[in-house]
């Protein structure tokens, strides 16, 4: 049995702080890791500009709700999931991610996950494990599975390389240049056939 291992930003859905950033009209939310390489650093940031700006966690599900996902990704999601297992791995929050998982069906997802008070403003953020798309993979592989993985960046990269085939999906220019062993999808269409082509079952 082959389980399909997703990114979610990038991949299914649009880069949530970006987008976050524009619909509210706060520059300093579009720092990324590109910026900021200290993850750390990057989100304590943020949490104190949400604070600052005193936006809980019911504003903020407010405007992701009303960013969708990309083009063609639920009819991308639902074509795998007929042929796959399919498990999201995200670098995310299930809070931020969930507007998003309503409207693709409630696909299964691994990320992290905040802490808010009881006026719903942010207070911490907390990684669930370290490296957690590769640990994923690597868990899969403990129960027999065979892994067919996709993202579009940096911090997918090490799923990519754990899992029995990798698959970069839309990458900068960047990534396909520092990591030419994976194949590069630039479509959905062409993203489903590299799962064909990297499943051991005739698809
Ligand atoms: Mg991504």
């Amino acid at each position: 049995m082959e389980i399909a291992c997703l990114d979610l930003e990038g991949v299914l859905i649009p880069e949530v702080w970006i987008n976050f950033a524009e619909r509210t009209g706060i520059d300093a939310l579009k720092a990324t890791t590109r910026d900021i390489p200290d993850y750390d650093e990057l989100m304590t940031q943020r949490l104190a500009i949400l604070r600052e700006h005193k936006l809980g966690i019911h504003d903020i599900q407010e405007v992701i709700d009303g960013m969708d996902p990309l083009p063609g990704a639920g009819e991308a999601l639902d074509w795998l999931r007929e042929r796959f297992q399919v498990v999201i791995l995200s670098d995310t929050f299930y809070e931020f991610a969930e507007p998003f998982m309503r409207k693709l069906g409630w696909p299964t997802i691994l990320c992290h996950k905040l802490e808010i008070d009881n006026a719903g403003m942010i207070t911490d953020y907390k990684i669930r494990q370290p490296d957690p798309k590769r640990a994923s993979v690597k868990a899969f592989h403990s129960l027999k599975y065979r892994t067919i993985a996709t993202g579009d960046s940096y911090n997918d990269v090490t799923m990519l390389s754990e899992a029995n085939a990798g698959i970069l999906f839309c990458p900068p220019q960047n990534v396909i240049d520092e990591f030419p062993q994976f194949p590069v999808a630039k479509s959905y269409a062409e993203l489903q056939a590299e799962f064909a082509k990297a499943s051991l079952r005739d698809i």
